[in-house]
């Protein structure tokens, strides 16, 4: 399984990352959160592999923006290797508790946040009221992907 990591990003590529720590000092994840940022991932990915990272509760508060791999000068592919190793991760059933919750809360609502007195609010603007999301194929997508028990019905 961990073969899949490096059909998207070659070990070797990784050498050429010189821990000039760019990437980190640009994740807007490690600028709020406290986690060690992408180079210390990828670095502990070459010299542990990929098993070891995704044990890292860290690896998910990647938000897959892209800003370190456009920042890295040596043009190491970085978001595509963490979006990888969690894709292993979640293949392992390794899926932190908050983050199958917003999955669910996507595929029953088809929104990625909880609402409120939503249309209340609209009501009294004299705006129209949300109304429901078809989340049907949704709840398939993350049916398939595990991260989701099907409801009881
Ligand atoms: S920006 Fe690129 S070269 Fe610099 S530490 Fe990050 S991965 Fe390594
Ligand atoms: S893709 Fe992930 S690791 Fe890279 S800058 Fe964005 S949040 Fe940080």
């Amino acid at each position: 399984m961990a073969k899949d990591v490096w059909k998207f990003v070659a070990p070797e590529h990784l050498y050429y990352c010189y821990e000039c720590s760019r990437c980190t000092g640009s994740c807007p994840a490690a600028m709020v959160m406290d986690t060690p940022g992408p180079r210390r991932l990828l670095i502990k990915c070459l010299h542990e592999g990929p098993q070891a990272v995704i044990q890292e509760e860290s690896l998910w508060f990647c938000t897959i923006c892209h800003v370190c791999e456009d920042r890295c000068p040596q043009e190491i592919h970085i978001t595509d290797l963490l979006t990888a190793l969690m894709n292993l991760a979640s293949r392992k059933g390794n899926v932190p508790e908050r983050v199958k919750a917003a999955v669910e809360t996507i595929a029953r609502t088809g929104r990625s946040v909880v609402t409120y007195r939503v249309d209340e609010e609209r009501l009294r603007l004299g705006l129209k009221p949300l109304g429901r999301i078809d989340t049907h194929e949704l709840e398939i997508i993350a049916a398939r992907t595990g991260l989701l028990e099907k409801k009881s019905s």
